[in-house]
């Protein structure tokens, strides 16, 4: 419990070092226009995006009415329902054991926190018991690589590599050896890029036909990796790797450092793919599973 006190501390200092003023509103408030006008900038502010700010606010006032609110703590509260209801469908837990291996791809884009958080992955995978094989299909960038190998030998798992090699062979062996050699778990690492980048999303679409063939149910998960400092710009990260990919989870990081948080909002709104896990820190531990209660404490401050 108190771990978990730790990461919400980290997530609430995070979010509300940011001053996204969703918190200042509500003070010697009263409930009047001028509120829900100042409510509308303070959670544009916070990166929630036009759609879902429209949807709160609209969500928020029919709660007002119906519990009769008098002042602007109980408005406050609401919101605090209104958040969290919003976010609840992303609340869903990653589930290994239904095949061996299960298969997951991992996407982003570059500086996302894509290693570190397969990184993390592998260590909370591995802490529940679970055998996880490593594929590095970055194989791009030679620092990528040895960043993974670097996991792997701190997590003590195996990593399928090859330098220089094809990604989509070098996912076709993982998958081939997680099988031999009867893993939980093949994750694979593929290499940063933007959605803009045409033939690099063609060629994550080639790795997941490879992965395919090499077993007809795999991949398993699709994951994407944002970072949660990107605002706007994540959802339509989102929008472009879902296309592309079909995706099944993400990763949201860095929501302890500037990150505005309210872009879950858009993306619960617009594109609700579940969070399996944020990124609350640099460190192996600093993964937590996302919790829509909590964060929208944390957003409301
Ligand atoms: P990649 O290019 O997507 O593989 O990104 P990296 O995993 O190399 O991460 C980029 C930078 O972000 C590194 O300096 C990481 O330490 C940092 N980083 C990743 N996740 C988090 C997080 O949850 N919190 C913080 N504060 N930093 C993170």
């Amino acid at each position: 419990a108190t771990e978990r006190k730790g990461w919400f501390d980290k997530l609430k200092t995070g979010l509300r070092k940011t001053g996204t003023g969703i918190q200042a509103v509500f003070v010697n408030a009263k409930i009047d226009e001028d509120l829900y006008e100042e409510l509308e900038s303070a959670l544009l502010m916070a990166d929630t995006g036009v759609k879902a700010t429209e949807y709160l606010l609209d969500d928020l006032r029919g709660r007002v009415k119906r519990q009769m609110a008098t002042d602007a703590s109980q408005v406050k509260a609401l919101l605090a329902e209104t958040v969290a209801d919003l976010l609840r469908p992303l609340e869903k837990p990653l589930v290994i054991g239904q095949f061996t291996p299960t298969v997951i791809m991992v996407a982003g884009v570059n500086g996302a926190g894509k290693t570190t958080s397969i990184g993390k992955l592998t260590k909370h995978l591995a802490d529940e018991g679970a055998s996880v094989l490593l594929a590095a299909a970055d194989t791009f960038r030679a620092a990528a690589r040895e960043q993974l190998l670097v996991w792997a030998d701190r997590n003590t798992v195996e990593i399928v590599s090859q330098e220089g090699g094809d990604p989509s062979a070098v996912s076709f062996d993982a998958v081939n050896a997680g099988k031999a050699r009867g893993k939980d778990v093949v994750l694979v690492d593929t290499a940063g890029r933007l959605p803009t980048q045409l033939h690099l999303m063609d060629e994550l679409k080639k790795i997941k036909r490879v992965v395919t063939k090499a077993d007809g149910t795999a991949p398993h998960e699709v994951l994407l990796v944002i970072d949660g400092n990107t605002g706007q710009n994540a959802l339509a990260q989102v929008k472009a790797f879902d296309e592309t990919l079909g995706l099944t989870g993400l990763v949201v990081t860095k929501l302890d450092g500037t990150a505005k948080g309210g872009v879950l909002c858009a993306i619960a709104r617009e594109r609700p793919i579940p969070v399996y896990f944020i990124g609350v820190g640099e460190k192996l531990e600093d993964l937590e599973t996302f919790n829509a209660r909590e964060f929208a404490q944390a957003l409301l401050g």
